[in-house]
């Protein structure tokens, strides 16, 4: 039995997941949150009854939560706490020894595109890469900082969000500006939710029994961040996001792709400053700066009861997304899918029908039926005629980490 400990560590949370790797199943999934407030939340789920689905790793059965409060000053107290509910609760980590912790990091830049052994230098690099995700970064590396002190004993291996997009060619990753600028200054197009686009093209190669090194896939990762991902034969070849999180789709909060001259504008007109632009496009912007509302559910109910502001939200949303579609078609030449993933994704029947409705054309045809149908797993929305397949494909992206960590240790 090998167990494989899947961290995520935010500014004030902690996920993780306790992966038993022989089945692919999950053996515990939980999260803290409220890091270094006065009261801390505490949710432990231990997954009874766990039933093995093949490509996948799924709770199952009669999953028992947990949920406390409690002080949690800092991520290494998370980590007290998180082996703390484990003890309480189960399952036993000394009957189920974690043989590595993997941690999600966002940004890789140029430097990391495999999953890496977490060693000294490997930590500067990641704090050196916090300048271009400062959010994010610093964080993920408290996290790992923690999980060392927490599991000295075992290896520590960082799985990068910008990993999969290492493959990029150089017409998709450079922006058409000063190029010795761009250089010094490591701007150029890194993508990210690289994890999820890697588990979901490769479920997608699975599910249709195809080999992956054949296929052209479209992914959309929608969910509160959102990103495209044209994936030929198991490479990322072009992807929405950019240096950073903000570029492409439209998003729960963040405005995706506008004129930059837009920000030049907003700054001389407006008299907005640098901190107030970046809070206006990724925290006011996209569905909640249109709608007043970030989660779709709200901004679809809200949209059929005759809300204008929800209606054109989701009139940009969509918009913007058949333009990605669009441009992925031809990037590839063509595709063989084109996958739904992520909480929208996976459970929005009216984005899916309408981001895809109208283009029978270019050979993509959704079935009414199978795309309301309630099924959960890894399934097929397109009409039998569609001479693209059309899929919803959960993602999984501690799976893709645990994976991933077993191969380099
Ligand atoms: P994150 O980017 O935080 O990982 P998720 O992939 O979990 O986000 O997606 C969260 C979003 O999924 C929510 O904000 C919500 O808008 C959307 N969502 C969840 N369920 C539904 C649903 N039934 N219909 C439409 N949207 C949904």
């Amino acid at each position: 039995m090998s167990a494989v400990l899947v961290v995520n560590s935010g500014s004030s949370s902690l996920k993780y997941q306790l992966i038993e790797m022989t089945g692919e199943t999950v053996l515990a999934t939980g999260l803290i949150e409220r890091i270094g407030e006065a009261t801390g939340s505490v949710k432990h789920t231990v997954a009874a009854g766990v039933v093995s689905v093949p490509g996948a790793a799924e709770v199952r059965g009669d999953d028992e939560t947990f949920r406390g409060t409690e002080p949690v000053a800092d991520h290494a107290a998370a980590f007290r706490v998180m082996i703390d509910a484990f003890e309480a609760h189960g399952p036993s980590l000394a009957e189920n020894p974690p043989v590595v912790v993997g941690h999600r990091v966002v940004h890789g830049g140029k430097r990391f595109f495999e999953p890496t052994v977490v060693t000294d230098l490997v930590k500067i690099n990641i704090e050196d890469l916090a300048e271009l995700a400062p959010l994010h970064n610093p964080a993920n590396l408290d996290g790992i900082t923690a999980a060392q002190q927490a599991f000295p004993a075992v290896p520590h291996v960082a799985v990068f969000d910008t990993a999969f997009h290492a493959t990029l060619p150089p017409a998709a990753f450079t922006y058409a500006i000063d190029a010795q600028l761009a250089e010094k200054n490591r701007v150029r197009r890194y993508g990210f939710h690289g994890t999820s686009h890697k588990y979901v093209s490769g479920r997608t190669a699975e599910f249709l029994g195809r080999p992956l090194d054949e296929l052209k896939t479209i992914v959309l990762h929608l969910g509160n961040g959102a990103s495209a991902c044209a994936v030929d034969g198991g490479r990322s070849v072009d992807t929405s996001m950019g240096l950073t999180p903000l570029e492409g789709l439209v998003m729960g909060t963040r405005s995706g792709d506008l004129d930059p001259a837009v920000l030049i504008h907003l700054h001389r007109k407006a008299g907005l400053g640098f901190d107030e632009l970046d809070a206006l496009l990724n925290r006011r912007s996209g569905l909640v700066g249109l709608s007043g509302r970030g989660d779709m559910r709200d901004v679809v109910e809200a949209a059929d009861a005759g809300d204008a502001a929800a209606a054109l939200a989701l009139d940009v949303y969509l918009h913007r997304l058949k333009h990605y579609v669009g441009s992925y078609l031809a990037v590839l030449g063509g595709a063989d899918a084109i996958v739904f993933t992520a909480g929208v994704g996976e459970n929005s029947v009216a984005v899916r029908g309408r981001a895809l409705a109208g283009l029978e054309r270019l050979g993509i045809r959704i079935d009414p039926e199978r795309n309301a149908s309630p099924e959960r797993g890894a399934r097929l929305i397109s009409s039998d005629d569609s001479a693209v397949a059309v899929l919803v494909v959960p993602t999984n992206e501690e799976l893709e980490i645990a994976r991933q960590c077993l191969s380099v240790i």
